[in-house]
C-alpha cells in the first residue's frame, strides 16, 4: 500500500527528543516550530497516494508493494527519465524549497545498493545488513535523511585530532548486539520530521581513524538520538501571508548528537574501515545519484524563481527597459543552464553493472555551476525588487485595521495588480531572497553538497583529462621547430 500523509504523522510520534530554546519538545507533529513543515512533507505522500498519480510516482517494487519512484533502480535510460519524472513531480509540490525532501537519501541508498559487490567485499554480514534495510525502507516508505558531516571546531585538524576525542559520532563501544555510538554530526536537514538517519562520513578519513569510519542507520526517535534544532523560521513567521515559505517549508536543521545510541549490527553497513567509508559514496553511485536528484530540484526551485522575478518586473513595468530584459534573459539562462545539465547528464548517462545512472562528470559540472549561480541569482532578484521588498506593510493585520488599509491602497500600487497582490508579491519575494528562511537558503545551496573547494575537486577528480590533454597532444604533435 502506498504511504499517506497521514501514515507518516503517525510515524512522527516516536518519542524522539528534539530540543528547542532550551526544551525537549514532545509531540513535533503539532508543535509550532515544525507543524507545517511536516504537513509539507505529509503532503508529498498524499500527492503519491492519490489515484491519478499512482504510475507517474510510484512503481511496483520487487516485493510486491506500490511505492515511489524515488526507490526505483533504473535499468535503462527510460526508466531513469521516468523516475526523474517522479522527483520533478515531488519538488514542484514544494517548488524546490525543501532540500532533503525523502528522495534524497533514497537516492544515496539506490546508488549503495547497485554495487553491493563492494560491501560484500567489506563484508558479507554488512552487505547483507545493507541489502535488508534498503529493502524494509523502500517497502515501507521509510523517509531517511543523513549526517555525514562532523561538526565543524578545528578543521585544520582530523577528527581524531579534535580536543574531544568524542566531538564527531565515533564507535565508543561494540559487542555481539552491535556498536555504541557516541558524538554528533553535523545540520541533519528535515531529522525533525524524517524517520530515520544515516549517520557516517563523508570527509576523508585517514589509517588510525577507524572508530570514526563507519556507516550505520538510526530510527530518529531511537533511545540516545538528541536533535539539537536549530531556530525555527516557522515559528517566528508572522503568517502565512507574511512568510509564505517559512511558513510551509522550513524543514529545519539540527545539531544530531548520538549519546551513547546503541545500533545493532543489523544496521551497520560499513565497519571500522576508512577507505570504504569513501568508497560507499564514490565507488558506487551514491553520491551523484543523491545529487542528481539535488539537481532535479534545483531546476524546479530556479524555474520557480526565475518566474517570480518576471512577475516582479510586469508588476513594477519595468520590462519596457532593455536591461531588465537582458537581466531576465540572464536569469532564463541560468536556470536553461541547470535543466540542461540534468538533461545531459541523462543523455550521457553510463551502465553500472545493469543500473543506467546520470554522467558523473556533468552531475559534478552542475554542481559547480550551481553553488557559484545560486547567489548570483538571488543578488539578480535583489537588484530587479529595490526597496518594494522592504517598503511593505508590517503585516497581514494591516490591511483589516481601518486605520491602515486605506493608505495600503494608496502607497502599494502597481499599473497590473491590486495592492494586496503587489504586496503579497513582494513579501513572498522577500521570503525567498531577504528573510531568514531565504537567506539559509542561499547558505544551503552554497553548502549542502560540500563547502566549494571540495565539489570542485569531485569536478577535478571525474573529467576525462586525458581527451583533454590528448586533443592538445595530437595538436602540438603536428608541428615542430622549423628544420
Ligand atoms: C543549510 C545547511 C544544511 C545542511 N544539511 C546537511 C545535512 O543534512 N547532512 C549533512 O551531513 N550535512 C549537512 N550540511 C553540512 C554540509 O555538508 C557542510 O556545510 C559542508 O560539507 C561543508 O562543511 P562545513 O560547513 O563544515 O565547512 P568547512 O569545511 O568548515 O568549510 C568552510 C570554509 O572554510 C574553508 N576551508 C575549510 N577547509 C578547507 C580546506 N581543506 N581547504 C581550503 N579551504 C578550506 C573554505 O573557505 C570553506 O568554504 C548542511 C549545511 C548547510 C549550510
Amino acid at each position: 500500500m502506498t504511504k499517506t500523509g497521514q501514515d507518516h504523522l503517525d510515524s512522527l510520534r516516536d518519542g524522539r527528543s528534539v530540543y528547542l530554546d532550551g526544551q525537549l519538545v514532545g509531540d513535533v507533529v503539532d508543535h509550532p516550530a515544525y507543524r507545517n513543515a511536516i504537513r509539507s512533507t505529509a503532503a508529498l505522500y498524499d500527492f503519491q497516494a492519490a489515484p491519478e498519480n499512482q504510475e507517474l510516482m510510484t512503481f511496483e517494487s520487487p516485493t510486491g508493494a506500490r511505492v515511489n519512484r524515488c526507490w526505483q533502480m533504473p535499468e535503462s535510460y527510460e526508466e531513469l527519465v521516468q523516475r526523474r519524472l517522479a522527483l520533478e513531480a515531488w519538488a514542484e509540490q514544494t517548488n524546490g524549497f525543501l532540500g532533503r525532501s525523502p528522495d534524497h537519501v533514497a537516492s544515496s541508498l539506490c546508488g549503495m545498493m547497485m554495487r553491493l559487490d563492494l560491501f560484500q567485499a567489506h563484508g558479507e554480514k554488512r552487505a547483507e545488513a545493507l541489502r535488508d534495510y534498503f529493502e524494509y525502507v523502500r517497502d515501507n516508505d521509510r523517509f531517511v535523511t543523513y549526517v555525514v558531516v562532523s561538526p565543524q571546531a578545528d578543521r585544520s585538524k582530523g577528527v581524531a585530532e579534535q580536543a574531544d576525542e568524542f566531538l564527531a559520532a565515533g564507535i565508543c563501544d561494540e559487542d555481539s548486539q552491535g556498536i555504541t555510538v557516541k558524538g554528533a554530526k553535523m545540520l541533519g536537514t528535515s531529522c525533525i520530521m524524517a524517520n530515520e538517519v544515516l549517520l557516517g562520513t563523508i570527509q576523508p578519513l585517514q589509517p588510525g581513524e577507524e572508530k570514526y569510519a563507519f556507516s550505520a542507520s538510526i530510527p530518529l526517535g531511537a533511545k540516545g538520538v538528541k536533535l539539537l534544532s536549530r531556530k525555527s523560521y516557522e515559528a517566528a513567521a508572522v503568517s502565512e501571508f507574511d512568510n509564505p515559505l517559512s511558513y510551509r517549508y522550513d524543514e529545519n536543521d539540527a545539531i544530531v548528537y548520538f549519546d551513547e545510541v546503541k545500533v545493532p549490527w543489523e544496521r551497520v553497513f560499513v565497519h571500522r574501515d576508512p577507505a570504504m567509508c569513501r568508497a560507499q559514496y564514490h565507488e558506487t553511485p551514491a553520491h551523484v545519484f543523491h545529487n542528481y536528484q539535488a539537481q532535479v530540484r534545483l531546476m524546479v526551485k530556479l524555474r520557480f524563481l526565475v518566474g517570480m522575478a518576471r512577475k516582479i518586473a510586469e508588476t513594477t513595468n519595468v520590462l519596457i527597459y532593455p536591461q531588465v530584459v537582458e537581466s531576465l534573459g540572464s536569469l532564463a539562462g541560468q536556470a536553461g543552464l541547470i535543466e540542461g545539465m540534468v538533461h545531459g547528464m541523462e543523455a550521457k548517462g553510463t551502465y553500472v553493472g545493469k543500473y543506467y545512472v546520470p554522467d558523473r562528470h556533468l552531475m559534478y559540472a552542475s554542481q559547480v555551476q550551481a553553488q557559484q549561480m545560486y547567489p548570483e541569482v538571488i543578488q539578480a532578484i535583489r537588484q530587479l525588487t529595490g526597496g518594494g521588498v522592504i517598503m511593505l506593510p508590517s503585516g497581514a493585520a494591516d490591511f483589516t485595521s481601518s486605520e491602515t488599509a486605506g493608505y495600503i491602497e494608496k502607497t502599494q500600487q502597481s499599473p497590473v495588480v491590486n495592492s494586496k497582490d503587489r504586496v503579497k508579491l513582494f513579501k513572498l519575494a522577500w521570503d525567498a531572497i531577504g528573510s531568514e528562511f531565504g537567506s539559509r537558503h542561499t547558505q544551503y545551496e552554497m553548502f549542502y553538497a560540500g563547502a566549494q573547494f571540495a565539489v570542485r575537486n569531485h569536478s577535478y577528480r571525474t573529467y576525462d583529462w586525458e581527451k583533454a590533454t590528448g586533443l592538445v597532444d595530437r595538436f602540438m604533435d603536428s608541428y615542430d621547430l622549423p628544420e
